[in-house]
């Protein structure tokens, strides 16, 4: 299929010529066509599928038809859970709308309101937001969703994780129930379905669960650590690596990724961080500096990388397991990107056990285990069995504290006896928490 079986506006067409896309990713060739006619969709889609275009693309082809509006009143509206991925949609609305008049707006929280209010007293056609700024706006009657046409969640399962799910229902009442419901979710719980069920109105379903990207272009590993002290040992070893262009590092917690990135400047690398509890200037700044190269090591909290599209990120490195295996794949996502090759690495230690061997059956692969010469670990973890003590004499790996001697070799070979063995288990859509970080090690 080509996308000019798609029957978009030639405007647009002409836009995604010069992305240089050659034809629609699956999702887009599936969701556009849908949306076009006017259907609702729930489509299975993560980060790195190009469900931006699938859902911009017909909205703005419907905007295409100018209708002047009233002052604040806009056609479409696109939720999004973050900051950063409402700003990553919004600069999608300006490279596919570049040739159409289309007039948008974006609401987030931890942005001055002057701007916002500026932006909604102006005829607009498109608004991108962030649920609880625009809940803010509704109340103060600084936007009026009477007139709107099509309402996008994008990443609904992750606005319900972090709690929008009455905003997102408010803001849907708002609306006009003949308007047409977009709805973008990388997973499908009951949750998700009472939802969907309660939002839309009689949506088709585009699933492309089979062709879910767990990163098959993704070289994927594991490094086991003993300790706080081998991890940074081991990241030490990685990040003088001139193969690394440039990495997300993920860390735990808001606090460890600020020392973390402190640490790492100290030593003289180009490291900052990115956490939600920066000033919105400064996480735009941050994500600038990482686009243009200034940054090379990002160290970031789940929720602010996510929705990160840099080309240059050649290693994700998981320095902290994430909470949630699937996580673990919008994780991997942010290396990768647009069909490039990317590394991603993980660091586990036993008491991380849990979490990896349910990582691997959501992904449904094992992550094969690497060993830095001189760091080596003390112990090799047994992903397949999870009774095994630690420290029982099957699971040894050599004697010996953590943090090897010091003197790193080679990078591992990957030819653990482990590597490629399936795990048991079936890819479990559910959200499970995995491990809950208690006090922070750093
Ligand atoms: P998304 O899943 O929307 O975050 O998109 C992931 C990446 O794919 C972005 O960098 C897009 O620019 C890119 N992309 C979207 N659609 C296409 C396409 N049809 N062909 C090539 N790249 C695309």
């Amino acid at each position: 299929m080509s996308f000019t079986d798609l029957n978009l506006d030639p405007q647009l067409l002409k836009a995604i010529t010069d992305c240089g896309y050659t034809e629609p990713t699956p999702i887009q060739a599936q969701a556009i066509p849908q949306a076009l006619e006017g259907k609702d969709l729930i489509a299975s889609a993560q980060t790195g599928t190009g469900k931006t275009a699938g859902f911009m693309l017909p909205a703005l082809h419907k905007l295409a038809t100018l209708k002047k509006g009233p002052k604040g009143s806009p056609r479409v509206l696109v939720l999004t859970p973050t900051r950063e991925l409402a700003s990553q949609v919004t600069d999608a609305t300006r490279t596919y709308g570049k040739y159409l008049r289309v007039r948008s707006a974006v609401i987030l929280g931890g942005t001055p309101y002057r701007d916002q209010f500026r932006a909604l007293s102006q005829p607009l056609d498109l608004v991108v937001a962030t649920p609880g700024r625009l809940i803010d706006h509704m109340d103060r009657g600084s936007i009026d969703l009477s007139r709107l046409e099509i309402l996008v969640l994008d990443e609904a399962d992750r606005m319900l994780d972090m709690g929008f799910k009455e905003d997102v229902e408010r803001i849907t009442k708002a609306a006009p129930a003949d308007r047409q419901t977009l709805l973008f979710t990388a997973t499908m719980d009951k949750t998700m379905a009472d939802l969907a069920g309660r939002l839309l109105k009689d949506p088709v379903r585009i699933d492309i669960v089979g062709k879910k990207n767990t990163g098959e272009h993704i070289e994927q590993r594991l490094h086991v650590a003993d300790n706080l002290h081998h991890k940074n040992k081991l990241l030490e070893h990685l990040v003088s690596d001139d193969e690394l262009t440039q990495a997300i590092i993920f860390s735990a917690t808001k606090r460890d990724a600020d020392s973390l990135a402190r640490d790492l400047s100290a030593k003289g690398h180009r490291a900052a961080a990115l956490h939600g509890d920066m000033p919105q200037g400064a996480r735009n700044r941050t994500l600038r500096d990482l686009r243009r190269g200034r940054i090379r090591l990002l160290v970031a909290t789940d929720v602010a990388a996510r929705g990160i599209d840099v080309a240059g990120i050649s290693h994700v490195i998981n320095f902290d397991l994430p909470k949630f295996a699937e996580d673990y794949v919008h994780r991997i996502g942010r290396t990768g990107r647009a069909g490039a090759s990317g590394t991603a690495i993980s660091f586990a230690s036993r008491n991380d056990l849990t979490a990896l061997q349910r990582i691997q059956r959501y992904i449904g692969k094992e992550l094969p285990q690497h060993v830095v010469e001189g760091l080596e670990p003390a112990y090799k973890l047994d992903v397949r069995s999870s009774n095994r003590r630690p420290g029982s004499k099957n699971g040894q790996y050599r004697k010996g504290p953590g943090g090897g001697n010091g003197k790193p070799g080679y990078k591992g070979n990957g030819n653990s006896r482990y590597a490629g063995q399936k795990t048991s288990g079936t890819r479990s859509p559910r959200r499970e928490p995995i491990i809950e970080y208690r006090s922070s090690s750093r």
